[in-house]
């Protein structure tokens, strides 16, 4: 299934052609600044399957500790993908066109979450990151 993506204003679109792989929501306090809200809402795709359809040129970015990055829209604001070392390495899931086939969301550092987020009670929650057998 092909899935597709795009910002708040439509000007950049992107399609991937392969699968979203590890979905997370990390509810820690630098990734509530990153993503502009209560968590990361963010799977890993392979850098091969992602494709840009539109409105390339409109992309800024900022490269955060270790080489990771994220992509926005420089009109609108909206943030569609995070990077290594200049590569996509995932998108964020607000900004798909289609309802993704995704593995169970993991909900992480959720120890850290912000105290107005009301965590459902039925989701997989780690209070810290994952166990280091539980990542794939
Ligand atoms: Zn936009
Ligand atoms: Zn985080």
């Amino acid at each position: 299934m092909v899935l597709t993506g795009e910002c708040f204003c439509g000007e950049i679109r992107y399609q991937i052609s392969g699968p979203l792989v590890d979905p997370l929501a990390c509810h820690c306090s630098r990734c509530r600044k990153a993503f502009s809200s209560q968590s990361s809402n963010y799977a890993r795709v392979d850098s091969g399957d992602f494709q840009w359809l539109a409105g390339e040129e409109r992309l800024t970015s900022y490269v955060g500790q270790h080489g990771f990055g994220l992509l926005f829209c420089s009109v609108c604001g909206s943030t569609l993908c995070g990077t290594i070392d200049s590569s996509v390495h995932g998108v964020v899931l607000g900004c798909l066109n289609e309802e993704p086939e995704l593995e169970e969301v993991h909900h992480i550092f959720v120890d850290s979450k912000a105290s107005w987020e009301v965590m459902p009670s039925d989701v997989t929650t780690f209070s810290e990151g994952r166990p280091p057998t539980d990542r794939r």
